[in-house]
């Protein structure tokens, strides 16, 4: 029997489709050809197809824009947001409300090696690149005309990615963005009626549970949620209650990148490298005590059913893989 269920941190619907259940198997994109020869930007010895770098790890004895970077941090050359803007200036604000397009939109270039992804690198390496998206965020939240800091990771083109290379972007936003300003609401209300951090009480539960769990050590737990959106989706959380990704300590950040290591691992090893989209979410710079009730988190979310007009038209997703399914794909190691 197909099932709705509902999911609190969005308030919203999910049919998970029993009927027409698909294994992770049933999934498996063709692998791409791989594209051959072309110039790539990210690419050591390319630097200067980028615009200057705004970060690096690389030792002292380089130069900014020069090879031997570990990672590097670069404006997008086509940014969605402009740091040169004034933040809030209004532009119109009559029926139509208009302010000027304040942020910063950053591409986070994670490893040298053009063939790597995080499924196929050693969790130090995929620590470096949770580091820069922590140095980044944090550096960011340092402007005050910027509200929030949008961390995320499209990997393979259906999920949006252009070029191949391994990186992640940033888009930092004058404004707090609508999905995460209903996430601190509806966990505000959570935490209103239960006095409890919702996904502290989620992280206990799965725990229990068990069949939904994914992976998990002293310090993050990963799980494919109860009301999934999408076949195979993950969330990563700290065991730790804290609100902001700018506090999480190293050895977390350690943990997380095994996490992350493990679960994209077995999407690369048994469904042949699936698109994904990854997002961070963590409370906003300013504005509003969310201390007690947010929780940051990561958000895996693989591209394997299509989004269409049922989708858009409700904001109701359809999964056909049942999350406890999805459970013991990854746990079966
Ligand atoms: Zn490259
Ligand atoms: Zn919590
Ligand atoms: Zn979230």
């Amino acid at each position: 029997m197909p099932e709705l269920r509902y999911e609190p941190v969005t308030k919203t619907w999910v049919i998970i489709a029993t009927e027409r259940a698909k294994r992770p198997s049933n999934f498996a994109p063709p692998r791409l050809p791989r594209k051959e020869g072309q110039e790539c930007p990210f690419c050591p010895g390319n630097e200067k197809a980028t615009p200057p770098e705004v970060m690096a790890y690389r030792p002292k004895d380089t130069v900014p824009d020069s090879p031997g970077w570990q990672v590097r941090v670069v404006p997008n050359k086509f940014p969605a947001l402009n740091p040169e803007a004034a933040a809030g200036a209004t532009i119109r604000r009559d029926f139509f409300h208009a302010v000027e397009g304040a942020g910063a939109h950053e591409v986070i270039i994670e490893t040298p090696d053009h063939e790597r992804s995080f499924a196929t690198q050693e969790a130090d390496e995929i620590l470096l690149a949770l580091r820069s998206w922590q140095d980044r965020y944090i550096g960011l939240g340092e402007n005050r005309n910027l509200a929030y800091t949008q961390i995320f990771k499209n990997h393979g083109a259906v999920a949006g990615a252009s070029l191949e290379h391994p990186h992640s972007q940033l888009i930092a936003t004058p404004l707090v963005p609508v999905t995460l300003a209903a996430e601190l609401a509806n966990t505000g209300d959570y935490y209103a009626e239960h006095g409890r951090c919702f996904f502290c009480d989620a992280l206990e539960k799965e725990e229990r549970e068990g069949s939904r769990l994914a992976w998990r050590d002293e310090n993050v737990v990963a799980f494919c949620p109860f009301a999934s959106r999408f076949p195979l989706e993950v969330w990563f959380l700290p065991r730790r209650h804290q609100e902001s990704f700018a506090v999480a300590t190293k050895a977390q950040l350690f943990s997380l990148a095994g996490a992350l290591q493990a679960i994209t691992r077995r999407l690369f090893t048994e469904m042949h490298d699936p698109p994904f989209n990854l997002l961070l979410h963590s409370a906003p710079y300013r504005g509003g005590d969310y201390h007690a009730s947010y929780h940051w988190h990561l958000e895996l979310l693989p591209r394997v059913t299509i989004i269409a007009g049922f989708e858009l038209g409700t904001g109701m997703y359809i999964n056909p893989t049942p999350p406890e399914m999805a459970g013991e794909f990854y746990r079966a190691e």
